[in-house]
């Protein structure tokens, strides 16, 4: 298409956009300089965004507190409206529907749990995602109008163009169901959809243990094992968004079959339905995956020595990741992050004994920043990420 003054128009307004998504509080100098634009140009298209309510502009002038010093009459400071836009994130477990309102910095606006037997009910399930929206626009007195979309973190890997899920042996009632589809008929609002695992891959980059970087990997230990991948800052989701999957990558020759049909998988030595498995044959009781976490909290000897070897093999399979990516952080989220040291000094051995000593060089391994809502939060900012785009119609 050609570069008409019109379509350079929306170009600048979509670098004004963005550029005031990224700096809250900026001054016109600043945005001159960040988006390439002359100053009258930049006038212009603020003039604009103010008369559409999407931008303010600060009364009182002050100067940010940790800004450079300015001489003379003080730079008034634009910032985006956090009104302006909004997007909803929802969470579906296996269990539960997490749903969450966010402005659009990701302040949260409205959130709701909910109990659910996910894996049998999907209808029922789309039907609780798109009950809680509507609930969440009415509380909060939001329109319709202003919710970019809705992001959807879910425990299945996701096919990124169909929205299908590939839950074979997963999520038994979903298998083939366009979630995309679904959910749009259902709201009549954007839909994205990813994996768990990247949606808290993205919440910890953008409000968690991840932000200060742009090379991570975060690894989520919960009934499954799935990694997000932020690579130069994108989220690395691969042809078909299946990438990531470490939770089915080989550790054991002849181990246990796997609910992905291989055989020996991470997940099969590793996740807290593996560790339970362990207990239950140990002590001759039954032992639910859920109750690891108080378990651990307990400090059982027996327990604690299952969490580390699964650290141990964590950390063999990240070797191969950490090998070929080169992260600078790996972040240990899920329900085996609450056992803090003992699972991470296991996986930073397993890492360091397995993985090329210079890539293992400089490489943090911490445990997640946020709490049970990093996947909520990550779905909300799959929308939330393309703010300036969405904002400007671009
Ligand atoms: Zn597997």
């Amino acid at each position: 298409m050609k570069d008409t003054p019109a379509n350079l128009r929306e170009v600048g307004r979509l670098r004004v956009l963005e550029a005031l998504h990224a700096a809250p509080r900026t001054s016109r100098p600043e945005l001159v300089r960040a988006t390439g634009l002359s100053r009258a140009t930049v006038s212009s298209l603020v003039a604009d965004l103010v008369a559409a309510g999407l931008v303010t502009e600060d009364e009182a002038g002050e100067e940010p507190a940790d800004g450079p010093r300015r001489t003379g009459r003080p730079a008034q400071a634009l910032s985006l409206v956090p009104e302006a836009g909004y997007a909803i994130g929802a969470d579906i477990g296996h269990q539960h529907v997490r749903l969450m309102l966010c402005d659009l910095f990701g302040g949260v606006r409205w959130e709701r749990w909910a109990a659910k037997d996910v894996d049998r009910a999907p209808e029922e399930t789309l039907d609780l995602v798109a009950a809680l929206s509507r609930a969440a626009l009415r509380d909060a007195d939001v329109d319709r109008s202003r919710v970019l979309g809705i992001g959807v973190g879910i425990a299945s890997p996701v096919d990124k163009d169909t929205g299908a899920l590939g839950a074979d042996g997963i999520m038994p009632g979903w298998v083939g169901l366009r979630l995309t589809d679904e959910l749009r008929d259902r709201t009549c609002l954007p839909v994205r959809v990813t994996n768990d695992a990247n949606a808290g891959a993205l919440a910890e980059r953008m409000y968690g243990a991840g932000r200060q970087t742009v090379d991570m990997v975060y690894v989520r230990l919960s009934a499954g094992i799935g990694a997000g991948i932020v690579s130069n800052g994108r989220l690395l989701v691969g042809a078909r968004g299946l990438a990531g999957e470490i939770g089915h990558l080989p550790l054991i020759p002849d181990g246990l079959v796997c609910r992905c049909g291989n055989r020996g998988c991470l997940e099969t030595v590793a996740s807290p339905v593996a560790i339970a498995r362990l207990l239950t044959e140990s002590w001759g009781q039954p032992v639910d995956a859920r109750d690891l976490p108080a378990l651990i909290a307990q400090r059982n000897t027996g327990v604690l020595r299952a969490v580390r070897d699964a650290g141990d093999a964590v950390g063999r399979a990240l070797s191969a990741l950490v090998t070929l990516l080169n992260p600078q952080l790996v972040v240990i989220g899920g329900d085996l992050a609450s056992a803090g040291e003992d699972i991470l000094e296991p996986v930073r051995s397993g890492v360091r004994r397995h993985t090329l000593p210079s890539a293992v060089a400089g490489l943090d391994v911490v445990t997640a920043g946020l709490d049970e809502k990093a996947e909520v939060r990550g779905a909300a900012a799959l929308i939330l990420a393309d703010a300036p785009a969405l904002l400007s119609g671009a």
